[in-house]
């Protein structure tokens, strides 16, 4: 007889690390891929289909007893959702899933499973319904691609925000972020483009083929000799879903999609230097994919033009500047592309209530894992930066009873990324400001300032690299383009020539600036520093505010095998996972009797000392409390003189005066 193994950890009065993986590898082998720690939901990648997501399972998962069930990712959507409701216990309305993770963990089919089951209890009506299912297929063609990690790897996060209005969905809302744009032009070993490419490629009628002037696969940096018979299913569910969410567009779109596969035109082996850049020019201009005039999209990717004393002089590009410059805007297309779906979709998706209707929300934050490959990039960089900032939330609401050792260790990493004026960011961003300014002298600078810091390493290398430690490990970052790619922006030239497209979409995408919260905004409004870095540090502080002030529930995502196989788990690599997600020091609080987060009375009575260190040292603390209760702080402080006290020293000497006293 197979052996009842427990379903929630926190229950077991004996658990080391030995233990913890024999259940979950015991869970694993009986096919129970979800197991509980405390109210955190563990689930580990069963590469193989299960038959526990049908109708029946997800009735029984609607309102149910959590005890009464096996753990299941239903079971959370339930959670959230009744909590939403302020059913089960008092505290914010608006709640947060999170779910993490490294790339291969079940992270977005996670993310789509919690929206079915949302959607079933909420009783959607069956077109809005539709049109919120529909969004992950799209956002997927346009977002994912094969990597070696996963066949389907999401190359952006996203937090989906679900609107209600009591119990009835009303609309949805999505933010995305970081999405891997250089993957347009460059894919390494074993990788593929984005999705759509082939999916459009393989799909597309012989007659649109024809209007869009789309060559045969074989012509494009990406293209492959088989066209695969599933991509062409697949195209036609991706119209299909445009058409599902209400997009009427979808004509317009297209045409900007095939200019920018033609982008990526083989380069031509007869050319010369800067012809090779004419070649492919030519190509897509003779189909009018950009709807600008031919002879002027050549001269600026084959030359710049100054303007000195008046006169303007030409000075032709060699092979690389033209390839840059083809590649830049490529880039930038795309880029612009996907936050037009987006927003696009976010329109189609708005609530239509009344403004004075009070809409509460369950977001479900689904955001590439740490990452740490042969050659780390500044993709990486901003992905490891993003999952120290989850880290730290999900450290923060678990272990601030118990111990501050995390709490503690990740803000000295928070200062190193983003203190101004000398943090990582705001050097890069520094340094990105100086046009002469290369990655080496970035390095340089990284060295000079860090050398002392404790997550950091200085590399002696002649390429620019650096290291730093993260929650997870070491990282040895390559610098190399890491300006280029923070200034993230496209000559001034070449701007101008997209905005006078007659392709009505090119021209908006192309005049619009990104405004802070990397929405677009129209041209004349503020013109912002267009920073890549900008807009991840700012929307990465808006999402975590959002966060601390929602009730957060946690789905931790485990990848059994690098191989993707079924029923196959490789002990270190998970036991590997475990330590990163900070899943073992979770497991000793919660055996501890650490109740589910505490209504905010109790807990700002019960830690005052920490309340109000947090509130003055971590940026994102403060906001919570002020987001969210900064009536309740101000009565506390003024109640407890000795805490408004603490709130005047400096920061060093609170580490020092507070941390000792911190255990209640
Ligand atoms: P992530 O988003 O974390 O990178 P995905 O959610 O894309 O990972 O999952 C990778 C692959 O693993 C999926 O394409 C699917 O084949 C498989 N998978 C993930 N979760 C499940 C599940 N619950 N049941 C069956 N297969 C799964
Ligand atoms: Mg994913």
């Amino acid at each position: 007889m197979e052996e009842k193994l427990p379903e929630d950890l926190a229950n077991l009065s004996e658990l080391d690390e030995k233990r913890l993986l024999e259940v979950l590898t015991g869970r694993f082998t009986q096919n129970l891929i979800y197991t509980y720690i405390g109210d955190i939901l563990v689930a580990i990648n069963p590469f193989k289909y299960l038959s526990i997501y049908e109708k029946e399972v997800s009735e029984r998962y609607k309102c149910h007893e959590k005890k009464s069930l096996p753990p299941h990712i239903f079971a959370v959507a339930d959670r959230a959702y009744q909590s939403m409701l302020g059913r089960l216990a008092t505290g914010p309305k608006n709640q947060c899933i999170v779910i993490s993770g490294e790339s291969g963990a079940g992270k977005t089919e996670s993310t789509k499973l919690l929206l079915r089951h949302i959607m079933e209890l909420c009783k959607a009506n069956s077109q809005l319904e539709q049109q919120i299912l529909q969004v992950n297929p799209l956002l997927e063609a346009f977002g994912n691609a094969q990597t070696v990690m996963n066949d389907n790897s999401s190359r952006f996060g996203k937090y989906i925000q679900l609107r209600f209005q009591n119990s009835s969905v009303k609309g949805a809302k999505i933010n995305e972020y970081l999405l891997e744009k250089s993957r347009v032009v460059h894919q390494d070993e074993g990788e593929q483009n984005f999705h759509i490419f082939y999916f459009m490629l393989a799909g597309i009628s012989m007659e649109d083929k024809e209007i869009y002037g789309l060559l045969d696969p074989t012509h494009y940096r990406f293209g492959q000799e088989d066209v695969v018979q599933a991509w062409r299913v697949k195209y036609a569910e991706v119209c299909n879903a445009m058409d599902m969410v209400g997009f009427e567009e979808q004509v317009r779109t297209k045409p900007c999609l095939s200019g920018d596969a033609f982008f990526l035109v083989k380069t031509c082996g007869t050319c010369g230097e800067t012809i090779v850049c004419v070649c492919v020019c030519v190509c897509f201009c003779k189909q009018g994919q950009f709807g600008v005039q031919e002879e002027d999209l050549l001269k600026s990717l084959t030359c710049t033009t100054s303007v000195t004393r008046g006169e303007a002089i030409q000075r032709l590009h060699n092979q690389q500047q033209a390839e840059d410059a083809r590649d830049s805007i490529a880039k930038v297309a795309y880029g612009r592309v996907f936050g037009w779906i987006v927003s696009k979709i976010n329109e189609l998706l708005a609530p239509k209530v009344d403004c004075d209707v009070e809409l509460n929300e369950i977001g479900i934050l689904d955001i590439f894992g740490f990452e740490n490959f042969t050659v780390n990039r500044f993709e990486q960089l901003c992905i490891n930066l993003a999952n120290e900032q989850l880290q730290y939330f999900f450290n923060h609401l678990v272990s601030m009873e118990n111990s501050f050792t995390h709490a503690r260790f990740v803000p000295l990493f928070q200062d190193l990324f983003l203190t101004k004026p000398i943090g990582i960011l705001s050097l890069l961003d520094e340094q990105s400001a100086f046009p002469q300014a290369t990655d080496r002298d970035f390095v340089d600078k990284l060295n000079s300032k860090f050398k002392t810091a404790p997550n950091f390493e200085v590399v002696r290398n002649h390429t620019p690299l650096f290291t730093i430690v993260h929650y997870a490990g070491k990282v040895q970052y390559n610098a190399s383009g890491f300006l280029e790619k923070n200034r993230d922006t496209i000559p001034a030239n070449i701007r101008e020539l997209f905005i006078n497209s007659v392709t009505p979409l090119l021209s908006v995408l192309f005049a619009a600036t990104i405004s802070r919260t990397g929405t677009l905004m129209p041209r004349k409004a503020k013109v912002l520093n267009v920073c890549v870095l900008f807009s991840v540090q700012h929307s990465l502080a808006v999402l975590m505010e959002k966060m601390f002030a929602a009730g957060p529930h946690f789905v931790r995502c485990i990848k059994p095998n690098r191989s993707k196989q079924p029923d196959q788990l490789d002990s270190k690599l998970v036991m590997d996972q475990l330590r990163y997600n900070g899943l073992m020091e979770t497991i000793r609080i919660r055996r501890d009797g650490f109740s589910w987060r505490p209504a905010f009375k109790e807990f700002a009575e019960r830690f005052v000392f920490t309340a109000v260190l947090l509130c003055c040292s971590f940026r994102s603390c403060r906001l919570f409390f002020k987001y969210w209760h900064q009536e309740e702080l101000a009565r506390l402080l003024e109640r407890l003189g000795r805490a408004a006290l603490v709130i005047q020293k400096s920061e060093e000497q609170l580490n020092s005066f507070v941390y000792p006293s911190i255990r209640l």
